[in-house]
């Protein structure tokens, strides 16, 4: 029998913002065509390099799994958030194309005809491409008529865009990853970068062997740990005083940029004098960290010469995760540590498009390019560009509208590639939420634990079977390009959202994403500069690029900041506790997080056979004292309690927690670990606080 013949089809990864670029190697052709292996390629984020999941988590567009007709819930059969994935499909039955359509938008249009538009919300994707984000904010603004569109970004960085908007003026990252070539002093707080972003944690530790100075700060000592020239193991929401006591040492030591602050800055005052209240020697015991080791790394990152700073969820999922932001914000620019190579401030963005997606517009107080939805000016040139009225009233955030659907204002709700029911804080409220629902519309690649709850699920598009631009966390946008045929019915999502849009009214006929991309261009003026040709062409484009001719700016603010007045704003800060503390019932701390080889709610990862192969079972991490108290061995099944729920998982024992807290990854639906959490907000990101909860640990 004759080898199927191979093709070699140039694309990206689905996973992480690195955005690293990629080889499919696919055998065969249609319906038997199988990606047999893929390699990096030498693109701007990855140099040829790929972490596990990119390299063996190709698998899940091909899984058993994978729904390939449209699904209408059959009549009667309720909606219980006692998810079965045992039998699954069982409450829908098969439909057309033109059926389930018709059934998703006439739903859609029942629920505005009777409450108003503001019943209606929608959650789009950062895992899909920019086109699909901005046509789907369009469609929710357009259609529906409400602004309650979001996407997962509320969920991880919502706080620190909040803060960079609100410090410099945009929030995105100044420099790039690589940038780290350029760095004396690398500063990583709050995040895992050898499990979440490891082509970017390669790149630093390539720094690191070069000569500079890594600071890695993390309640939980990280794989990186092991390269770090200091670690900084922080108490649990310590985070505010350990940055301001820093602060607190510059100022103190008078290593701060004069000229920088007087000619580029507003507000420094008021940030100094609450900075000054937090000399290290007078924290040291709230963050278990040596006041002579604040003052080695404060003294570090400020004389540099150059010091970049990346942050990632263990800092804004916080209630208090702007003022994190703010402070990392503080400390570069009373040092003058950004508008160079090798500062700056890179926020590690998660999904492989989340930096798209928010600047596509999935953001309910925002247009696309972070435009107030409440200043009359920005919504009149929307308003001309969509040729619609819009409504003046900016949107809710994830985890309001999932409190407005079961206060029964949000009645009906279209959700394309997100997984609340396994994402958001305090799952058994989510879910309640979603099945209380009178009308949901999911579209997904799988029967996801929200499809579960859906009265229609339409299935998609995966990265590998479409045409999309996608933004890195370096702002690099990149094509992906179809690697396999759709399989059986599945349609892309551009496709999808157009069907529903003319149903609802619009007289939308996009040709395909390229025509999309080019209406993008006019409603952002930081992509104006990028043409689809040169995406084509020339593989990656560096956004903001707001024409043609201008010359790429991969370190961004080196003249001025794009505020009003061109100057960064310090904002003052105090620290805020955590909304829910140990006490006698609950007397440990829990965080959650990802694993190397799953991700997110580990709707892909989970069905990539090699990926769920090296972490099939749900696990957490406990420090062996703490297993010892209660008489239970390394491998233990325990019980993980808190005021929301519980769950029964395996206890690894593990010296890199500290005593009294309790690591857990997000992904595992047998053992959903946002059962456990809380959803207070996060007051200017509205983000929820998924890294500090109150935890009872016992045997099972
Ligand atoms: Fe994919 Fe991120 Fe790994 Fe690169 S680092 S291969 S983008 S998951």
């Amino acid at each position: 029998v004759a080898e199927p013949a191979m093709r070699a089809i140039d694309s990206l990864c689905p996973y992480c913002g690195v955005g690293c670029q990629m080889t499919y190697h696919v055998a065969g052709d249609g319906p038997a065509a199988k990606i047999v292996h893929v390699e990096g390629r030498d693109g701007p984020a990855n140099a040829g390099r790929l972490c596990v999941k990119g390299r063996y988590g190709f698998g899940y567009p091909r899984h058993a799994h994978r729904l390939t007709t449209p699904l209408i819930r059959r009549p009667g059969i309720p909606k219980s958030v006692d998810l079965d994935p045992a039998a699954p499909l069982a409450a829908f039955r098969e439909a057309t194309w033109d059926e389930a359509l018709d059934f998703a938008a006439a739903g859609l249009a029942r629920i505005k005809a009777a409450y108003g538009p503001h019943a209606l919300a929608g959650f789009g994707s950062a895992k899909g491409s920019n086109e699909e984000a901005y046509l789907f904010q369009k469609l929710v603004r357009t259609g529906f008529g409400t602004h309650n569109v979001d996407h997962c970004t509320r969920l991880c960085h919502a706080s620190s865009v909040a803060a960079l908007l609100e410090g410099i003026g945009s929030g995105a990252v100044s420099n790039p990853v690589r940038d780290v070539e350029f760095a004396d002093v690398i500063v990583v707080i709050g995040a895992n970068p050898a499990s979440n972003h490891p082509v970017a944690a390669s790149f630093m530790k390539n720094a690191v062997e070069r000569g500079a100075k890594l600071v890695l700060m993390d309640p939980r000592e990280t794989p990186l740990a092991r390269h770090a020239y200091r670690y900084l193991q922080f108490r649990p929401d310590a985070d505010v005083t350990l940055l301001l006591s820093l602060a607190c040492v510059i100022i103190e030591e008078g290593l701060t940029d004069e000229a920088f602050i007087a000619a580029r800055t507003t507000g420094f005052d008021a940030f100094r004098a609450a900075a000054l209240a937090y000399p290290p020697e007078r924290v040291e015991a709230i963050t278990g960290i040596a006041a002579e080791t604040v003052r080695e790394v404060a003294r570090l990152y400020a004389r540099g010469p150059n010091s970049m700073i990346f942050w990632g969820m263990g800092i804004s999922q916080h209630i208090h995760g702007t003022d994190n932001s703010r402070c990392l914000i503080a400390l570069a620019l009373m040092t003058g540590q950004i508008g160079r190579r090798g500062t700056g401030l890179h926020p590690l963005r998660g999904q492989n498009n989340v930096q798209g997606a928010s600047d596509a517009g999935l953001i309910p107080m925002m247009f696309p390019d972070y435009q107030r939805v409440a200043d009359p000016a920005i919504r009149a040139q929307f308003e001309a560009l969509w040729e619609t009225p819009l409504s003046d009233v900016p949107g809710l955030t994830v985890v309001e509208i999932m409190d407005a659907a079961l206060a029964g204002d949000i009645r009906g709700m279209y959700i394309e590639g997100e997984n609340p029911a396994m994402s958001d804080p305090d799952l058994a409220h989510a879910r309640a939420a979603l099945a209380g629902l009178e009308h949901l519309v999911v579209q997904d690649l799988f029967l996801t634990e929200t499809a579960m709850l859906a009265d229609v699920i339409l299935p998609a598009s995966s990265l590998m079977e479409k045409t999309g631009s996608f933004t890195n966390t370096d702002r690099l946008v990149q094509l992906s390009r179809p690697v396999l045929p759709l399989p059986g019915d599945a349609r892309p999502d551009w496709w999808i959202i157009q069907q529903i849009a003319q149903r609802l009214g619009l007289a939308w006929n996009y040709a395909g994403p390229a025509e999309i991309f080019d209406e993008l261009r006019r409603a952002l003026p930081s992509y104006a500069g990028i043409t689809w040709a040169a995406l084509e062409t020339e593989e990656a484009v560096v956004a903001p690029k707001f024409a043609v001719d201008e010359p790429s700016q991969p370190v961004l603010f080196e003249a001025d900041f794009p505020t009003s007045n061109g100057r960064a704003r310090f904002v003052a800060v105090g620290p805020l506790p955590a909304a829910e503390l140990p006490d006698a019932d609950y007397p440990m701390v829990l965080t959650t997080g990802r694993v190397l080889e799953h991700w997110h709610t580990g709707s892909m990862t989970r069905r990539a056979d090699v990926l769920d192969a090296l972490e099939p079972l749900p696990w957490c991490s406990v420090h062996p004292d703490d297993l010892a108290a209660q008489a239970l061995a390394s491998g233990a099944s325990v019980r993980l309690e808190t005021r929301r729920g519980a769950i029964v998982l395996e206890a690894r024992a593990d010296e890199a927690v500290q005593r009294g807290s309790v690591f857990m990854p997000f992904c595992y639906v047998e053992a959903a670990a946002n059962l456990l959490t809380q959803p207070a907000l996060d007051p200017f990101g509205k983000i929820p606080e998924f890294k500090y909860c109150a935890v009872k640990l016992s045997a099972e």
